[in-house]
């Protein structure tokens, strides 16, 4: 990928939409853009409406709002424009096309825009994540999470680390320059240092303890519907997602995949398993259905077992349901009662699942550490600082800072992430 190549892609949604805006990013940004609009550039960072014409036959592709950027203070740290088109296929293909026709102009890659502003260092690779994130949010908790990383939360706590780090790295350099008959006073150095590497350790080991509520915002908690066939699983989640997401059969084992249905439970994306009934089956699609129904309830962060009164509950734990009440059907007790097929009982099953997820991830307290990536390099320098703290030996102790001071600076991507860019950069879309 060369970074001289100016690249060129859609960066709004899928067409038709009222507007679609194009993006150009490079050395040739302004003059490609210009090329369309008979070189009448508009001031830098306002937008003004141009006549766009194919340079190749001067045959007219749009009227648009055209604003041309100056790097290196863009997204991307290149100059850049960006023309925002009618939102129709034809006009962005005609534009496109026009702008492609140029020589040293070419499609972005997907997330190249971003990536380029990573290597210009217009953000950080947190910041890159809070980006994909934010692209990704479907939720509030989502939403605030991504926007906290986007800002720049989590590297500037890292970068405070590292200095910390640094800080008791000093103490323990100079110490080593003691002379022998000052051992006394390098000896209540260490003690001091040994004392913050300490408390550095117990304060790693909360943010990392942490650290799966922040994943469970940004993945979202699974709920897997379990119980016997027939019971109304498929109506309850049914119920719950208020549209026909699961197939409703009276034939038992209509249900074959684990089906997921996406909730939002106050602001906290969930995701309800439908699963497919359990039971013994000679049907091989149906008994594949039941193994993975099986395997996601086993990791499920809720299960809700279903009954309808013709049999015993299945399990203590997890949330009990006792569905069918318009039949009569007699509650059992910590169960809560409901009728799918009626709706009584729904919503306060609902409001059950929402107290459930609040407590859960408490989405108020923002968590630092979202991503795999940012638990493991806390992880790996919590292990470092333990075991700086426990070296007698000042040399040992001092490398055991290095670690760690290299640990935390990888968490805003400066340092040793070159093997994993390709991955987060490919969680991106063509235009981003
Ligand atoms: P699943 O196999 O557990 O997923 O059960 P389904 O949701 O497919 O429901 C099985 C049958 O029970 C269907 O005929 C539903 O219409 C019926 N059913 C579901 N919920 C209720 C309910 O609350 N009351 C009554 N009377 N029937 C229900």
């Amino acid at each position: 990928m060369s970074s001289t190549a100016t690249i060129v892609a859609l960066a709004s949604g899928r067409p038709p939409a009222a507007i679609a805006v194009i993006r150009v990013s490079g050395p040739l940004a302004w003059s490609a853009g210009g090329a369309l609009i008979g070189g009448n550039l508009p001031e830098p960072r306002r937008l003004s409406l141009r006549r766009l014409t194919d340079p190749a036959d001067g045959s007219m592709l749009d009227m648009a709002m055209v604003a041309v950027f100056p790097g290196p203070a863009t997204a991307t740290g290149e100059d850049l424009a960006e023309l925002h088109l009618h939102g129709g296929a034809a006009v962005i293909d005609g534009v496109l096309a026009a702008l492609l026709a140029m020589p040293g102009v070419r499609l972005a890659e997907p997330g190249e825009f971003t990536r380029r502003g990573f290597h210009n260092n217009r953000l950080d690779l947190t910041q890159v994540e809070g980006v994909a994130d934010l692209i990704a949010a479907e939720t509030t908790a989502q939403r605030t999470q991504a926007l906290a990383l986007t800002g720049g939360a989590l590297s500037r706590a890292a970068d405070a680390w590292r200095s910390r780090c640094i800080d008791v790295l000093a103490d323990a350099e100079a110490a080593l320059d003691f002379a022998e008959e000052e051992a006394d006073v390098a000896e209540r150095l260490q003690i001091v240092a040994q004392a913050r590497l300490r408390d550095m350790v117990d304060e790693i080991s909360v943010l990392v303890a942490d650290a799966s509520r922040a994943a469970r915002v940004r993945d979202g908690l699974t709920i897997a519907v379990t119980g016997p066939p027939n019971v109304g699983k498929s109506s309850i989640v049914n119920a719950l997602a208020m549209r026909e997401a699961a197939i409703v059969s009276h034939l038992a084992g209509t249900t074959r995949d684990p089906i997921e249905v996406p909730l939002d439970l106050g602001g906290v994306a969930a995701t309800l398993i439908d699963t497919a009934g359990l039971r013994e089956t000679d049907d091989f699609v149906e008994a594949e259905g039941i193994r993975r129904a099986r395997a996601r309830a086993i990791a499920a962060d809720l299960v809700l077992h279903i009954s309808d009164g013709t049999c015993t509950l299945e399990s203590s734990s997890g949330l009990q349901v006792v569905n069918k009440a318009d039949l009569g059907t007699v509650g059992l007790p910590g169960a809560l009662l409901v009728s799918a097929a009626r709706g009584d009982g729904i919503a306060d099953l609902r409001s059950h699942l929402v107290d459930w997820a609040q407590s859960a991830v408490r989405p108020g307290e923002p968590a630092l550490l979202s991503h795999a990536r940012h638990r493991e390099a806390f992880a790996a320098a919590g292990l470092a600082l333990a075991e700086a703290a426990e070296a007698d030996d000042p040399v040992l102790r001092a490398e055991g800072l290095r670690h760690a001071a290299v640990a935390f600076g990888s968490v805003a991507g400066r340092i040793g992430v070159d093997d994993i860019l390709d991955r987060i950069f490919s969680r991106f879309c063509i235009g981003k």
